[in-house]
């Protein structure tokens, strides 16, 4: 089963020409690739946020026997080369439809979840001691017309009134005193909890600080084969070595292994994302410029761009990129960033870029993130679908799985019922997964077309 994009997004061996690995930390990270044959009682695939911090709070708070498989080095997928937003928000689902689907009280628990793994974050890099650079303290989403912001401000109403939610709103005068000024500038509304960080810095911090804790880390080895052993283990294959586990935890999200469990296959949407970050400024050209914010930043467009100051003064902004994954589509995507920031910010038009890079988010069907158990096989966990918002909810998803599956209370249930009802379960298959490329094409073109005519 060959991977979903062009084979250049698959390259484990490459890291990305990122900011981030340009100014990663020194942690001092596990660097042994799977050797000979090993075993333990539970074994992560993927060394991702999700991965990781499942690794660290198996081995940290519940003393589990855990080893984890990561085909690159720690961080290779999107969770060491993301914008660094740790807010909320990791779902497609409107608010509308999640109140008429799973009720008030359920989808007050939801964003109540969403909140508390922002600060799962932040006592993280307390706890773990990991230097992963934050900054700010609000989100902001920024209305690209008056009528965005009228939308905006009614969201927001129903959102601090039914779901308790941390909402300001801030006209386009406020805003361009506290934020920036722009033609697409028509006022903000900021949530909070929210922050911005250094995610390589943070990704290596969750993998330093499990195998502090006791969890085997391996890098460069990827899960090349899943065999069901007839006592009921699973053996992992890699290029090196084999792993015997009683439980798997699998991750991937955007990267997902498909080919290697059938209750994964044609379930997970990648969709890639690309960055592009500017040289550093000044402290005077910010002040002429009218920057005056270190909050991340969205738009409020279908197909929105996040953004943000970077700590050493760069600027960064990120979008979707096209549904092939090529190299030449990958150029034409950062040109049209490039482009995107001369049009939003003329004050911007004269700074030299000095990285561009990509990677893949993941979607799913029902447009919502999943945490469960495998149907086909109860001793296979899985957590992956955050919708462009993983910093916060893999983080948090990897702890919960730790929960659930060291708790006494998991039982027998394939649903993880003490959680929000949006998270529980597996997404559905696409009809016709070989086709979900082209799903994507033509999402992307009506939300091309609804922000063309502003629907
Ligand atoms: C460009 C970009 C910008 C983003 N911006 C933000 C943002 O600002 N804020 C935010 O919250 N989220 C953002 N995201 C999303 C966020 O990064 C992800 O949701 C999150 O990192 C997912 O973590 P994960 O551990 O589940 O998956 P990943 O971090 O993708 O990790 C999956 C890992 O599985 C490994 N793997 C795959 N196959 C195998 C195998 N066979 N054997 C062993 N290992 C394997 C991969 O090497 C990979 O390292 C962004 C993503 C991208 C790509």
């Amino acid at each position: 089963m060959k991977p979903l994009f062009d084979p250049s997004l698959y390259e484990f061996d490459k890291p990305q020409p990122s900011y981030w690995e340009a100014t990663a930390g020194k942690h001092h990270l596990p660097d042994a690739p799977l050797e000979g044959t090993q075993s333990c009682d539970v074994a992560i695939i993927g060394g991702g946020y999700s991965g990781l911090s499942a690794a660290l709070h198996l081995a940290r708070d519940f003393s589990v026997d855990v080893c984890l498989l990561e085909a690159g080095h720690v961080g290779w997928g999107a969770s060491g080369r993301n914008g660094g937003f740790c807010t909320m928000g990791s779902t497609k689902v409107s608010l509308k439809s999640q109140l008429a689907r799973f009720g008030v009280e359920q989808t007050r628990y939801f964003y109540q979840c969403q909140a508390e793994a922002v600060e799962l974050v932040r006592s993280l890099g307390t706890d773990e001691n990991i230097d992963y650079l934050p900054q700010g303290d609000c989100e902001y989403i920024v209305a690209d017309s008056d009528a965005h912001f009228t939308e905006l401000k009614k969201a927001a109403e129903i959102e601090s009134r039914l779901l308790g939610l941390d909402i300001s709103i801030h006209s386009q005068d406020e805003f361009r005193e506290i934020g920036y000024d722009s033609p697409h500038q028509h006022g903000a509304i900021a949530h909070r909890p929210s922050f911005a960080l250094h995610p390589l810095r943070y990704v290596q911090g969750l993998a330093a600080a499990a195998h502090r804790r006791g969890a085997r880390i391996h890098p460069r080895s990827e899960v090349l084969r899943w065999h069901k052993q007839a006592d009921g283990s699973h053996l992992l294959e890699t290029a090196q070595g084999s792993l015997r586990a009683q439980q798997v935890i699998l991750t991937g999200n955007g990267f997902m292994p498909e080919h290697l469990h059938r209750g994964v296959q044609g379930r997970p949407l990648p969709i890639q994302s690309a960055i592009v970050v500017t040289r550093p400024m000044t402290d005077d050209e910010l002040q002429q410029k009218g920057w005056h914010t270190e909050n991340p930043v969205i738009n409020s467009k279908h197909m929105f761009f996040y953004y943000r100051l970077l700590s050493d003064k760069r600027f960064m902004l990120g979008g979707r990129a096209n549904h092939v994954g090529d190299p030449a589509g990958a150029e034409q995507t950062f040109a049209e960033l490039k482009q995107s920031i001369a049009r939003m910010w003329p004050q911007f038009s004269d700074l030299e870029f000095t990285h561009q890079w990509r990677g893949l988010v993941c979607f799913a069907l029902n447009l919502r993130p999943s945490i469960g158990r495998m149907p086909e096989d109860k001793s296979v966990y899985f957590a992956y679908g955050y919708h462009g918002n993983g910093v916060n909810s893999a983080t948090w998803s990897g702890r919960e799985l730790a929960k659930w599956l060291a708790g006494k209370n998991s039982g027998d249930s394939l649903l993880p019922q003490h959680l929000p009802a949006i998270l529980r379960g597996r997404p559905p298959k696409f009809p016709l997964s070989s086709l979900r490329r082209q799903y994507l094409r033509a999402g992307m073109a009506v939300y091309r077309l609804r922000d063309y005519f502003d629907i």
